[in-house]
């Protein structure tokens, strides 16, 4: 498969996940990088990866991506609070980091489908934790030639998340809540694109599938700028000398953003480790300390919604760089039949931690407290690890913390761990009260949401997923 073919299938039609080849090795020395902008990073690296695309179409690509949909010209700015070093991803439409592959996903989508002569109706399908789901159906409203429709678990997200979706405008917008959590719609959208006698009633409506998730090829690969970019502003800001490594700590769900900054590392980027952090559904840290991947355990709701997620999809291809198709098929198959896998393999560049709900709060209380910097609950989830990984190791190199939402996302939670007498306040007054505490002015893209008319009431179970599909795609 090309990139480009692959982008628009999104998922292999035996449910395996595409990947590179290899990962390809960065072309020009690290230093040749040094000061440039967010658009000539990301063409430098994207290149390497989206090897059919001609230089025309990544810059068509990139140029309607990265341009005054984010609130700053730097896209992904590097902030010092203390001693931590925040790398913001959440300056685009939606306040979190899927806006980052997300705005540009659509234009990657609409270039292949044009480069490969497909004239059916693209349908983006999409399971989202909550803030994949919106940054989807930003990127894709009104893009022609496209259809987008997205399940989220009706009871798991933040009332934001959920009003973002909800009012979202787009004639070719479909969004359904459903009684089920993210695994839940996770699992059904995966099968949707194997039903092979679905896709081809769906074929005959003028329809082809493909996917917003980050099982797409095309939503893992512009996350690995991002790492590259953090790098580089850490040697601008005199935090580190070029060469010396670092660490990242990546609050982790589906494995996508840390997996990108695995990409990164083997492109040739000086990391030392990648710190993966969870929230109390710690199943991927109970995998890197015992080499047992075991998705049958109780599901916490917890504060950090954007993280409950039991069956982390990228794991998959890290498996596969790790020990190769056979053996990862053959993990994926116990996965699939008992939940649950094993390997002794050791994965070197990586190390699990996680934070209580308990730990969580009390860091974003006192980052707070000694910075004045607010972070949100899934940023927090990555602090609090960080916190406990140097405390066990005492680990010298610097640090990344990818921070993964603005705190304007999940403003209630936030404040309440900042001081508990806020616990009462609705979202909406939630987010007056932190713009007075912490002087950062509320994001565009919430001011006034709770105004805005629900444009989406649909609810389905979550085994009728596929039948919704086809009533929306005749
Ligand atoms: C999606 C998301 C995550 C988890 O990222 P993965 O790529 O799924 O691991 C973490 N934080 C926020 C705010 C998110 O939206």
């Amino acid at each position: 498969m090309t990139a480009s073919q692959a982008i628009l299938k999104g998922i292999c039609p035996d449910g395996g996940l595409y990947v590179p080849n290899e990962i390809p090795k960065l072309e020009r020395p690290l230093s040749e990088y040094l000061g440039m902008g967010y658009k000539d990073l990301a063409f430098g690296i994207l290149k390497h990866f989206l090897n059919d695309f001609t230089d025309e179409e990544l810059w068509e690509a990139i140029n309607g991506a990265y341009d005054s949909k984010f609130d700053t010209p730097l896209f992904a700015p590097l902030k010092k609070a203390g001693d931590n070093c925040f790398l913001e991803l959440f300056h685009g439409k939606t306040i979190a980091f899927k806006d980052m592959a997300l705005s540009i996903l659509p234009y990657l989508t609409t270039i292949s489908a044009r480069k490969n002569g497909e004239d059916k109706t693209i349908a983006i399908l999409t399971a989202t934790s909550g803030d994949t789901g919106k940054a989807a159906l930003e990127g894709f409203a009104d893009v022609p030639g496209t259809k987008i429709i997205v399940f989220f678990p009706e009871y798991g997200v933040s009332a934001v998340q959920k009003l973002q979706m909800t009012t979202q405008e787009g004639k070719n917008t479909h969004v359904c809540g459903i009684l089920g959590n993210f695994d839940d719609a996770q699992t059904a959208v995966k099968k949707i694109f194997t039903d092979e006698a679905l896709n081809a009633r769906l074929y005959e409506n003028g329809y082809v599938l493909s996917s917003a998730n980050s099982i797409n090829i095309g939503r893992l690969v512009p996350q690995v700028v991002y790492y590259f970019y953090a790098y580089l502003q850490m040697v601008e800001q005199n935090i580190i000398e070029m060469g010396e490594k670092i660490n990242f700590t990546v609050p982790t769900g589906n494995f996508g953003n840390i997996l990108a900054g695995y990409f990164a590392k083997c492109m040739g980027l000086p990391v030392e480790k990648l710190i993966c952090a969870s929230n109390d559904n710690k199943v991927l840290y109970d995998f890197f300390a015992t080499g047992e991947y075991d998705k049958n355990r109780e599901f916490f709701v917890t504060t950090s919604p954007s993280m409950d997620i039991l069956v982390s999809s990228n794991l998959e291809r890290l498996l596969y760089y790790c020990m190769g198709a056979k053996e990862t098929a053959k993990l994926m198959q116990s996965l699939n039949s008992g939940g649950k896998y094993e390997t002794s393999k050791k994965f070197e560049d990586f190390v699990g931690e996680y934070a209580t709900e308990a730990e969580n709060a009390a860091g974003i209380k006192e980052l707070f407290e000694s910075t004045g910097y607010v972070c949100d609950t899934h940023t927090g989830v990555a602090c609090a690890a960080y916190k406990k990984y140097l405390d066990k190791t005492g680990d010298k190199h610097k640090n990344v913390i990818v921070s993964t939402a603005s705190p304007y996302k999940f403003t209630r939670d936030v404040l309440t761990a900042i001081n508990s007498k806020y616990a009462n306040e609705d979202d909406f007054r939630s987010m007056d009260i932190l713009e007075e505490l912490s002087g950062i002015t509320i994001p565009a893209p919430v001011r006034g949401l709770d105004k805005r008319p629900v444009l989406h009431k649909d609810v389905c179970e979550k085994d009728a997923l596929s039948e919704y599909v086809e009533s929306k795609l005749k």
